[in-house]
This record gives C-alpha cells, structure tokens and sequence, in this order.
C-alpha cells in the first residue's frame, strides 16, 4: 500500500467550472476503484488578494491510500477528468496536477502557508517538485501547479472547518437555483452556530447558494462533518442533485491574515492585520465607502471600508482621531487614484479617544442653549433675549458610539477565509482521526 496525494488546482473559469466539481467526481471515481481516502478532500483557499486568482482561489487535495499497482491507474485517471471537465478554452485557466507520495514535508508546509498569505512564483513550486520527486503535470501555462502543491502541504491541522457541496444536474446549470427558502431558515435556525453564514442577518439573503453559472447548488459550512449533513439532510431541493460531498476547509479560520508589527511592513497582496492610531477624520468617498487613515511610529496607511461591508463601514465613519484600532485585511496596491490600502475585513477598537465638542453656552435665565451673534460678538438667547458678551463656548465630552470590540464584515461581503464571530473559540488544533460514514454521494 502506498500513501497518495493528489494536489490540482485552477481549473475553472469566470464562466463556469468549478475545482471542487472534479474534485467530487474523482471521489466517485477512485473510491469505484479501491482506493481508500484518508481524510475528506481539502478545499484550501489560497491568498485571496493575488491578482491573477480565478474565483474563489481555491485549491483541491485528495488523500489516499492504494495498492502500488494502482498508482499508474490512477494518475491516469486524475488526468483524464480533469482534461475532460477543466474550462481550458479560457484564457486565464491554466490548470495544473501535482501527485506526491508518501509523507509531506516541512518546506511543502512552509511553501502552503506562504501560498495562502503571500504572493510565491511558479520556480519555487517546480523547484519544489523537483527536489522531492513529485510527479507534476500541467496544462496549457500550468499555473495550477502552485495551487496543487500547496493544497498538499496544507494539511489543515491548525483550524478547519467542513463544507458539504451539492451539484446541480448539466441541465439545470446556468438557471435559477430551485431550493425551498423557509427549508434553509429552518434549517440555519436547527444548526447554527455549528453551521454559519447560511443567511445574511442585514438582508435575510440566502448565501449557501452561489450566484454564477457553476454546478454547484449550494455549499454550506459548519463546524463538524456530521453537522454539515445533517443540515444538507434538511434544505428542501426542487431541482436534483447529482451528487454530493462533505471537504475539510480552511474555510472561515482567518488562515490568510498574518500578524504584522509595524505599518511599515505591508507588502500589496499580502493580508494582514496591524495596528495603528486613527490620523485623519475618515472620509467618505463616493459610493457610501470610508477611508481611514491610520499611523504607528514607522509609517502611515490608508484603509478602506467598502460600503457592503454594512457595520464595518458604519464603524469606520464613526472613528475620530486618536482612536486606536487593528485593521485586518488584504493589500490593494498604490495606483494612480489612490496609495496603498488595506481592505477592512474586519476591525478591532482597542482604544477609543476622548470626544470633546465645543458647545454655546447655556442662558443663566431660562436654562436655554444660546445662539452665538457671530464671532466676538457673544451670545443670544432666542427664547428670552437675554444677551452675554462675555461668555465662551464649553466644552462638553459626548458618548462614542463605538466599543472596544471587533468589528467583523456583515457575512454577505465576507471572504471564504474570513472567520464569522461565531467561530471565535471553536477554533480546532488536530487533523480528525478518521472520516464519518457516508461523506458523499454517489
Ligand atoms: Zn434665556
């Protein structure tokens, strides 16, 4: 017996395809053959902010086990499926296979965690290969190569979480989705928090399901595979399903975001999350969005909540100068429109400043706020006529609005990798042991 694992990626395209399709008929297919899994598919995504991701940048792993005589089978297998069901007549889809035996090492972990929070090249990911004799195979420029690779040494062993996926049959792609909505109200009402971001709280929209053209009919997330079924069990479909399968994840674990000391280490691209004190009054631009400007020692950057983001938008609006917070999110590069800037995916308050207001003083009469006469001139009061030379306005501290907290992204704009509030402390330490029955159909 030897032990299997077989890392592809970029295979789909804007118009339709989808990674984990193909992943889901390799299930089906090897398991026919007697190849027995060791895990349930890994669906890794990668760095969300690199600039030539497909869609949701996310890369598949298959784990095996089978005898050595039907190694040669499988490879070629893998192939084929992939060949016939990859969108290769698109352009940017560069589809790319990786097989690699036995244990996965360290620099193939190391080289997956930068994949995930970094920008990496394709040299290192052949380097790679070719240091530990790993079978690669790529199509047409290949780029899937870097994906495969890391899907493999991300072994998902830190934080995870689950997705079942169900298909839709060839006919119904491209139309309306059919699933009963009251089905997955009651469905989120039965599971939640151990499954999350079934629905928007802001807009009652439904997310489990995808708006393109892919085969998928819905996906939904949760903390452990027999939740995720049993949830699956519940949603009323009014259309078939072709099949389905239950993947480990690092869905909603933050895997993308890394700690960074200083506002002077941000590199485009790269997620991050960092402190600073608000610099500037933030500004609200055209569309309803909002750019901060936060600073440390090192440097000052720009940050921006776009408007979907719903409270975090509503948040930054209400910052003022001094405020202390901790951006976190992806990094747009400079343009000519705008410098380097942080998309807000989520924010932490730590500490708030002092809002003082400067206030006209109050009649000593009637008890009334007075009207300033203009400047130098002092003070009115409109209701008695009593008039005050001499007097100043007062400063006066008002509430903030805000607390010290963390601000997360209303769940209808997050990322696949941005972790929901209801997840922090259920985060997981250890790889399951073993898969539940029944993880996929057929
Ligand atoms: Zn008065």
């Amino acid at each position: 017996m030897i032990e299997m694992h077989i890392g592809f990626d970029d295979t789909d395209s804007p118009k339709g395809g989808c990674t984990t399709y193909i992943a889901a008929l390799l299930v089906e297919k090897l398991d026919s053959m007697g190849a027995s899994f060791v895990d349930y598919p890994n669906l890794v995504r990668l760095n969300p902010n690199v600039p030539w991701k497909t869609r949701g940048n996310g890369a598949l792993c298959l784990r095996i086990r089978c005898p050595n005589n039907l190694v040669e089978k499988i490879i070629e297998t893998t192939i084929e499926v992939i060949e016939e069901n990859a969108e290769l007549s698109c352009e940017e889809t560069n589809p790319g296979i990786i097989f690699f035996f036995n244990k996965v090492p360290q620099e193939i972990r190391d080289f997956a965690k930068r994949t995930v929070q970094g920008v990496v090249e394709m040299e290192e990911a052949l380097r790679l290969v070719k240091t530990f004799g790993a079978e690669a195979v790529s199509m047409k420029k290949g780029r899937g190569i870097i994906g495969g690779l890391a899907a493999i040494g991300e072994n998902l062993n830190a934080d995870y979480t689950y997705e079942v996926i169900a298909y839709r049959t060839p006919e119904n792609r491209g139309t309306t989705r059919r699933i009963r909505a009251l089905s997955v109200k009651e469905m989120d009402e039965k599971t939640f928090p151990l499954t999350f971001n079934n629905i928007d709280p802001g807009t009652s929209r439904i997310l489990i399901t995808p708006r393109g053209p892919d085969p998928i009919l819905y996906g939904i997330r949760g903390e452990n595979p027999e939740v995720v079924k049993q949830a699956h069990e519940m949603v009323l479909q009014e259309e078939s399903v072709e099949r389905w399968v239950i993947f480990r994840t690092n869905h909603g674990t933050d895997a993308h975001l890394r700690k960074i000391t200083s506002i002077s280490e941000i590199q485009p691209y790269t997620p991050v999350v960092v402190r600073g004190i608000v610099a500037k009054e933030p500004k609200v631009i055209q569309g309803g969005h909002v750019i901060l400007s936060i600073k440390d020692k090192t440097a000052t950057v720009d940050c921006a909540a776009y408007e979907p983001t719903g409270i975090l938008c509503e948040t930054s609006k209400n910052l003022i100068v001094g405020d202390f917070v901790e951006a976190h999110g992806g990094v747009r590069p400079a343009s000519t429109r705008h410098s380097i800037t942080i998309n807000l995916e989520k924010m932490r308050i730590l500490e708030l400043a002092r809002k003082i207001t400067l206030l006209n003083p109050i009649c000593s009469d009637c008890g009334k706020r007075m009207k300033s006469m203009g400047k130098t001139k002092g003070f009115r009061c409109e209701k008695c006529g009593f008039r005050a030379s001499q007097l100043k306005k007062t400063a006066v501290e008002t509430n903030r609005k805000l607390k010290r907290r963390l601000y997360i992204t209303s769940p209808r704009s997050q990322r696949h990798l941005t972790k929901p509030l209801c997840r922090y402390g259920r985060e997981k330490s250890n790889a399951p042991k073993r898969t539940i029955k029944g993880w996929h159909f057929p």
